[in-house]
C-alpha cells in the first residue's frame, strides 16, 4: 500500500521533470540568443544539448513504468522561466544581462537538482536500481551545469577586479570599506552568480577562454 503511493509520487514527479525539461528546451534558445558573452552562450548550448539527452533519459523510464510522460504541467518551472523572459523583455545593460542570465539558469538548475535528487532515491527505495542510476547521471549534469555557471560568473569578476584594482592596494581590507571599490562588490556579489561587468570585455574573453578549457572537459565527458 505505501509502495503503491509513493510509486505514484514517482510518476508523478517523473511527469512533473519531464515537463520542466521539455520547457526549459523552448527557453534556452532565447537565452542564448539574449547572452552576450560567447562564453556563455556556449555553456546554454551545451546544456541544451544536455538537456534533450535527459528528456530522453527520461522518456526511458516512462517506457520501463508502462506510463505516458504527459499529463501534468510543471509550474515552477514555468515560473521560474518566466522570470528570465521578464529579466530579458527588460533589456538590461548586455553584461547585467548576462549576470542575470546565469542568476536565472542557477535558479533553473537548483530547481532541477531537487526534483531529480528526490526521484533518483525514490528510485532506491522502490527498487528501481537501473532508473536511480539514470537519474542519478542527469543529477551529476545539473550540479556541473550550476558549477560551470558559476565558474563564469566568477571567471568574470575576477577579469574585472582585476583591471578596476589599479587604485587600490592589494592588502586592503575592502570589506569594511562602505565607499564600495568595485572588487568588493563584485566579490559578495558572486555568491549569488551575479556577474556585471561594466568596463572591459575583451580581457574578460581572454580569461574565460582559459576558464573554458577545464568547463570543455566536463561538458565532453557529460555529453
Ligand atoms: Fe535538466
Ligand atoms: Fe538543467
Amino acid at each position: 500500500m505505501e509502495m503503491e503511493s509513493l510509486k505514484e509520487l514517482y510518476v508523478d514527479e517523473l511527469k512533473d521533470l519531464w515537463s520542466a525539461e521539455t520547457q526549459i528546451t523552448k527557453a534556452l534558445p532565447k537565452m542564448i540568443k539574449a547572452a552576450t558573452h560567447p562564453q556563455l552562450k556556449k555553456a546554454f548550448n551545451t546544456h541544451l544539448k544536455q538537456t534533450e539527452r535527459q528528456i530522453k533519459r527520461l522518456e526511458r523510464i516512462f517506457k520501463e513504468l508502462d506510463e505516458s510522460p504527459r499529463g501534468k504541467k510543471c509550474v515552477g518551472m514555468e515560473g521560474l522561466l518566466k522570470e528570465g523572459s521578464e529579466l530579458i523583455k527588460e533589456k538590461p545593460e548586455p553584461d547585467v544581462l548576462d549576470a542575470g542570465l546565469i542568476a536565472a539558469a542557477q535558479h533553473v538548475e537548483h530547481y532541477e537538482m531537487a526534483g531529480y535528487g528526490c526521484v533518483r532515491t525514490w528510485a532506491r527505495q522502490l527498487g528501481e536500481e537501473r532508473h536511480a542510476e539514470l537519474l542519478q547521471e542527469t543529477l551529476d549534469e545539473e550540479e556541473q551545469t550550476d558549477r560551470l555557471l558559476t565558474d563564469l560568473a566568477e571567471s568574470s569578476i575576477n577579469i574585472d577586479a582585476q583591471t578596476g584594482s589599479d587604485d587600490e592596494e592589494d592588502e586592503t581590507p575592502s570589506r569594511s570599506r562602505s565607499n564600495g571599490k568595485k572588487q568588493t562588490a563584485r566579490k559578495s556579489a558572486s555568491k549569488r552568480a551575479a556577474a556585471p561587468s561594466d568596463d572591459d570585455d575583451e580581457s574578460m574573453d581572454v580569461d574565460s577562454d582559459d576558464e573554458m578549457v577545464g568547463a570543455g572537459s566536463n561538458r565532453d565527458g557529460s555529453m
